[in-house]
């Protein structure tokens, strides 16, 4: 079979692709969220041309060298919005394949439907202390989560707190808080120097938080490395990491303990299961970046039902429509119900979602065949 044709359904803020074949067969992805207008124009521009027409095996998923040809032939383009673009790609032929197998994207990769425990991911810092820690117990009683992540310093803050004395505030009231029997995270996002993120490091391990999430600027690999050597606690990092030679310089320098490849920035699923089974091999575990509640998600529960090395819980946004509007009524059925901390990967083909049709309706149309 081979592709026929490759529509886009965009806003700014969230895109999906639909694949379909000379056989009518058909699967749905989604580009990386954010700028999707850019990213759309990208695809049409930079992706479909070199995929319309190509023949695709009619038995097994096997696209992982076209996914690398596109990048080759777009090789002065290296770089982030291309591979947010390529995840449209991926995303949708995976769905393809499982639809056309009749089986759950985890089942084509190896994994199979099942529970998936979550950690609560809080994006947020304009919160105070108090106030998170009301919603997150909130969280953990009505719904079980028993890990959450919240945020400390500030966005690429150059070593300033979103206000003073904000991270270890809320370091010391959400350990308290949240009791012993639920792990906790943090994550910095980029903010401190070697020596400020060791020294809240210390106030972590005081603390009994597990997992310290991007304390220094990502792409200053040596500084990260000094702050994981100096504490007993996981460095988590890579989300922003799209490159296959940054992930091999990484694991070779030993940045991190924890290895945290976000699907719709890597380019998609293919390119996400490079990472994982390089990180299981040097074995390291692969706790993926999943930020909102959009098929980035979806993509990263199928994948978690599949790696060896899967870490412990899946990143899932705590956020709902107030914080991210964008996010509301994308699916027909809600696909991320938790319950006692748990998620469930459904027994359905492909990626187990319909995208909601009043959501298309409402997007930016376009189509390349
Ligand atoms: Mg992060």
């Amino acid at each position: 079979m081979k592709i026929k044709k490759l529509e886009t359904f965009s806003n700014k803020y969230l895109g999906f692709v639909k694949v379909t074949t000379d056989t009518n067969d058909i699967g749905w992805g989604q580009v990386s969220t954010y700028n999707v207008d850019i990213t759309a124009q990208i695809f049409h521009r930079q992706v479909a041309p070199w995929s319309i027409g190509i023949e695709l095996d009619d038995d097994k998923p096997d696209f992982f060298d076209h996914l690398q040809l596109i990048l080759e032939r777009e090789h002065k383009y290296p770089g982030s919005y291309l591979l947010r673009a390529l995840s449209g790609l991926d995303t949708a032929l995976w769905d393809l394949y499982g639809k056309l197998k009749e089986k759950p994207v985890a089942s084509l990769i190896g994994g199979k439907p099942k529970k998936i425990r979550v950690y609560g991911s809080s994006m947020r810092r304009d919160i105070k202390p108090e106030d998170e820690s009301k919603r997150l117990c909130r969280l953990r009683d009505d719904y079980g989560f028993s890990a959450f992540k919240f945020r400390v310093g500030s966005e690429c803050g150059r070593d300033t707190d979103e206000w003073e004395g904000r991270s270890e505030k809320i370091v010391k009231l959400l350990s308290h808080d949240l009791g012993s029997d639920v792990e906790k995270l943090v994550d910095g996002n980029s903010c401190f120097s070697p020596r400020k993120a060791i020294e809240l490091g210390k106030i972590l391990e005081d603390h009994d938080v597990c997992h310290f999430e991007e304390p220094c600027p990502y792409w200053e690999h040596n500084q990260t490395k000094k702050v994981k050597e100096a504490l007993s606690i996981d460095v988590a990092g890579g989300e922003q990491d799209c490159d296959i030679s940054t992930w091999k310089s990484t694991l070779e320098k030993e940045i991190v303990n924890i290895v945290q490849p976000d699907v719709m920035y890597m380019g998609g699923l293919y390119r996400t299961l490079q990472v994982a089974n390089m990180a299981n091999k040097l074995g390291l575990p692969c706790t993926p970046h999943a930020a909102n509640l959009s098929l980035v998600t979806v993509c990263t529960m199928h994948l978690l039902t599949a790696i060896p090395n899967a870490g412990k819980y899946l990143e899932f946004s705590i956020e709902d429509e107030t914080y991210y509007p964008w996010q509301k009524n994308i699916f027909t059925r809600d696909p991320f119900k938790v319950k006692d901390g748990f998620v469930n990967v459904r027994d359905e083909p492909g990626w187990g979602v319909e995208i909601n049709p009043a959501w298309l309706g409402k997007s930016e149309y376009r189509i390349s065949e």
